[in-house]
This record gives C-alpha cells, sequence and structure tokens, in this order.
C-alpha cells in the first residue's frame, strides 16, 4: 500500500493502517483513540471492549467502534493491533485475560502514565509471539470516560514510546506510524527514564494540586465560600489538575513510587529556601526564582506546547453596562 491523505491536520501513510485495531478500556483515552481511528481510516476495523457494561452499552451508543464485545479475550481475536486503556493497576489482568487469544505477530501496547510497572505487569503474561511495545500519550483532560474522549486529543502532543530489548524495528515503526497519524510527535525513551521525566512533569504537578486543594479545603479562619469566591487568584488552575480521577491518580502514585519520592525530596529543599527568603525578607532571591521560572513558561510557549493567551484563554465577560448618572 502506497497511499497518503491529511484528516484532522494530520498526514496519514499506509505503515499507520492495521486491517483489524482492538481498544480494552474505553475511557477519555481508549474513547479518543477509538474516534481517531475510524475518524482518520487507521484500521478496516475496530473492535472495542470495557470491563464496565455501563461503558460498553454507552459506546455502542456513540458508535465509539465497529464491534464491541463483551469480554477483553473476545476483543483481541485476530486483531493486528491491541492497545489496552485501563487505570495503571489493571494492566496486569488484562494482559491475562488475553494472553491466550492474541494473534502471533500482533502488537501489543498500553497507554499507562507510568511505564516501568506496567511493562512488568504485562510482560509477566504476554507470549513471546507478539511484539509488546508499551507507550503512553501526554495528553489528557481533567475528564473521564467514554464521552470524555475526542478525535483530536493527540494532536500535537507527545507520545513516549518504552520498548523492549525484544520489540521489533518495524513493530516499533507501525506504532509510531500509527500514533503519528493520531497527530502526535512521537519519542523513544527506556521505561526507568519516562518514569522520572513524567515525575516532575506530570505526577508531582498533580500531587501539589491534590495538596494545596485539600488544604484550603480544611482550612480554619478562612470560609469554604471565600476560599471558592476569591479562586480567580491561582487556586482555580490547582482545581482543574485536583479534579482528575481518583483511581488513575492512585494507581500512578502507587506505581512510580520512587520516581516521584525522589522528585519529591528535590521539591521540599526547593520549598525550604524559598520559605527561607520569605522569613528572611529576601527579595532579590525571591525576585531571581520567580524571573527563572517565568523563562520556562515562556519556553512551553515557544514550542506550542500551550496557548499564548491570557488566563488561559478564560473568556472574559463585557463591562457592566453604564449607569444613567455616570454619563459624562
Ligand atoms: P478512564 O476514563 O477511567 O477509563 C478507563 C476505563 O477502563 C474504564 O471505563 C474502566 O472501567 C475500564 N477498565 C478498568 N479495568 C478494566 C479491565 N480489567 N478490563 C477492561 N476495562 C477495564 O481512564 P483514562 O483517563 O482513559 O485512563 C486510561 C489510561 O490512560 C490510564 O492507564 C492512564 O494512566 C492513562 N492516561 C491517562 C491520561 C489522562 O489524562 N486521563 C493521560 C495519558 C494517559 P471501570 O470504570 O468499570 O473500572
Amino acid at each position: 500500500m502506497n497511499w497518503q491523505l491529511e484528516v484532522l491536520g494530520t498526514q496519514v501513510n499506509a505503515s499507520s493502517f492495521f486491517p483489524r485495531v482492538a481498544i480494552i478500556g474505553l475511557g477519555l483515552i481508549g474513547s479518543s483513540i477509538a474516534r481517531g481511528t475510524i475518524a482518520l481510516g487507521l484500521a478496516g476495523e475496530v473492535v472495542a471492549t470495557d470491563g464496565s457494561a455501563d461503558v460498553r452499552q454507552r459506546a455502542q451508543e456513540l458508535g465509539l467502534a465497529h464491534r464491541i464485545t463483551d469480554t477483553n479475550a473476545e476483543a483481541v481475536q485476530d486483531a493486528d493491533l491491541v492497545i489496552a486503556c485501563v487505570p495503571v493497576g489493571a494492566y496486569g489482568a488484562v494482559a491475562k485475560d488475553i494472553a491466550s487469544h492474541l494473534k502471533s505477530g500482533a502488537i501489543v501496547s498500553d497507554v499507562g502514565s507510568v511505564k516501568a510497572a506496567v511493562l512488568k505487569d504485562m510482560a509477566a503474561h504476554l507470549p513471546d509471539t507478539i511484539d509488546f511495545i508499551p507507550a503512553h500519550p501526554v495528553a489528557g483532560t481533567e475528564h473521564s470516560g467514554p464521552d470524555a474522549g475526542f478525535a483530536e486529543l493527540f494532536v500535537n502532543r507527545w507520545c513516549i514510546l518504552t520498548p523492549s530489548e525484544a520489540a521489533s524495528p518495524d513493530g516499533i515503526e507501525r506504532l509510531k506510524a500509527f500514533w503519528q497519524a493520531l497527530g502526535a510527535n512521537v519519542e523513544t525513551m527506556t521505561a526507568e527514564h519516562h518514569d522520572l521525566v513524567l515525575a516532575i512533569t506530570s505526577h508531582l504537578p498533580h500531587l501539589i494540586a491534590y495538596t494545596i486543594v485539600g488544604t484550603a479545603e480544611e482550612l480554619e479562619g478562612v470560609t469554604e465560600s471565600e476560599v471558592l469566591k476569591f479562586s480567580a487568584g491561582g487556586f482555580r488552575d490547582f482545581t482543574r489538575i485536583a479534579a482528575s480521577d481518583p483511581t488513575m491518580w492512585r494507581d500512578v502514585f502507587l506505581n512510580n513510587k520512587d520516581a516521584v519520592l525522589e522528585m519529591l525530596g528535590e521539591f521540599q529543599e526547593d520549598l525550604s529556601k524559598l520559605t527561607r527568603a520569605i522569613r528572611r525578607g529576601d527579595g532579590d532571591a525571591l525576585f531571581e526564582h520567580f524571573s527563572r521560572t517565568r523563562a520556562i513558561r515562556r519556553g512551553i510557549l515557544s514550542i506550542g506546547q500551550d496557548a499564548a493567551s491570557p488566563d488561559f484563554g478564560r473568556p472574559h465577560q463585557g463591562l457592566p453596562p453604564k449607569g444613567e448618572d455616570d454619563k459624562p
């Protein structure tokens, strides 16, 4: 096959096409992959399933796949690419379910936010007749479930592949082409390095958001209604992150313990330095620190990983009508 077309703003080529793709878990990420795969024509057939009967029913109503099966084992039958999209703690169970039903030569992947633990959990069950290539699309929202997904979720976001040494170069290229066709930029690294990088860029920020929102809830001397009313001062930006799925994040911290604890140690040291600067009234130290962090934000904008609109692009209401008495 030698064809190329552009859909959803991305180039789709033959190597990203799979006759049958199976998706296990139809939450935010699984349903987004399913939507994108169908919209872009990346598979002859998309077969999907979910552990929850309600989600399967909803997926049917939304037309998320060509076929919805009741079990994980049925979904992977004859699939050329299998992508598990379940909470980090559930990948081992999924691998066990599907192991004896996989087609020889199939690519098996995942989307877990932690890689070393998921790789270990799945590899323990998967046969060596398949190509196992773990992946993590670094894209998401604070919403969960099949209604939350959308086909464009991965456009201009990164997808990190963490193949084991046993993975075939051809399988890696094909999975890379699939993610690129969904609009993602793809990078490859070891699972251990992924976990360290994501500990600082994703896991620690979530922990801080969960902490600060919890602290505000338990404050004495400031009422809850005041916290909500004056949240535009910065607090509400943390609440978006702290609204993320509790199951997903519980599993992330349980499974990336060492890297998170390492980053938390660094963070606590820096927090102590800032605490000291505030206590001593050291304005120069505070100014120098805040100038450095401002440059990081500018760097993120300059590589197109966020929009430059002020206040994260939130719409601002118009001015109130001018009163009669105020007329000049
Ligand atoms: P989600 O919206 O909660 O969906 C996960 C789905 O998997 C649920 O419908 C769940 O059903 C189902 N499930 C759980 N165990 C299963 C099993 N053994 N077999 C079949 N289905 C099962 O989660 P998500 O946000 O899409 O996250 C999925 C994965 O993507 C996680 O590994 C997460 O680390 C990763 N990820 C998430 C984001 C993000 O921002 N959300 C970003 C990148 C990567 P029940 O509800 O019945 O358990």
